[in-house]
């Protein structure tokens, strides 16, 4: 039976902080808007979220100045919408994908104090950067790595379908890199990206809720018995 948002029963969404739900959340609306599922919240230690974004590189520019730029990553998106004099040291920003060199850069510039991401990018990934220098290491920033295989395995192949259907070209780096991490979300990630899954949820308008929870019951199921080359066919 195709599982359906009716008939999937809540799971791994449900069990995330508010601050990671709504950083998941702001990924699937930008898998929504056509553009990567990257997205970003920033929260105080108390867990209140106080902004959030989500990716626009590939969106249109009519919707936000930064949109369709090479520089419109989620994290930037949230740290440029919070005025702040002091530093964010207080501030714990949550992010669904490592922030890259750019938003490594940025998050020192407005002195947040930890970093939490919910999965690794061993091609972009930045957060190495904190070590790099005295300036960066001035910063203080507590870095989290991911703490759940299961968000990690869902973020990475919900991305990597999208970079098939959206940025093809140039994604087989990107498979050769999560393969070394995380194989079995590749194998989703391009089984998703064959079967129109993600482009059903889409045009139905499927909430990040029942969005996750579908693809937590299809994961396992369909793309275990496959073996992943990396980059072929791509
Ligand atoms: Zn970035």
């Amino acid at each position: 039976m195709e599982p359906t948002e009716q008939s999937a029963v809540p799971g791994l969404f449900q069990t995330l902080s508010e601050p990671w739900k709504v950083a998941v959340q702001q990924a699937w609306q930008a898998c929504r808007a056509g553009t990567l599922p990257i997205g970003s919240a920033l929260a105080d230690r108390s867990g209140r979220v106080v902004a959030c974004g989500h990716n626009l590189r590939l969106a249109d520019h009519a919707t936000h100045p930064f949109a369709g730029s090479s520089v419109a990553h989620a994290e930037i998106l949230t740290l440029g919408s919070v005025k702040h004099k002091a530093a964010l040291q207080d501030f714990v920003l949550y992010s669904t994908l490592e922030p890259c060199p750019m938003c490594a850069g940025a998050i020192r510039m407005a002195g947040v104090g930890r970093v939490c991401f919910a999965s690794r990018d061993p091609l972009a990934g930045g957060m190495d950067l904190f070590r790099s220098n005295k300036y960066m290491q001035a910063g203080r920033c507590d870095i989290q790595p991911p703490g759940s295989r299961l968000l990690e395995d869902l973020l990475i192949a919900l991305l990597m379908e999208r970079l098939i259907n959206l940025a093809p070209d140039g994604v087989g780096r990107s498979i050769g890199a999560w393969s070394a991490v995380s194989p079995g979300a590749v194998v989703f990630g391009q089984w998703l990206a064959r079967g129109g899954v993600i482009e059903d949820m889409r045009r139905r308008n499927v909430p990040v809720e029942a969005s996750f929870a579908i693809l937590e019951k299809l994961y396992g199921n369909e793309s275990r018995a496959e073996s992943v080359v990396p980059g072929a066919g791509l």
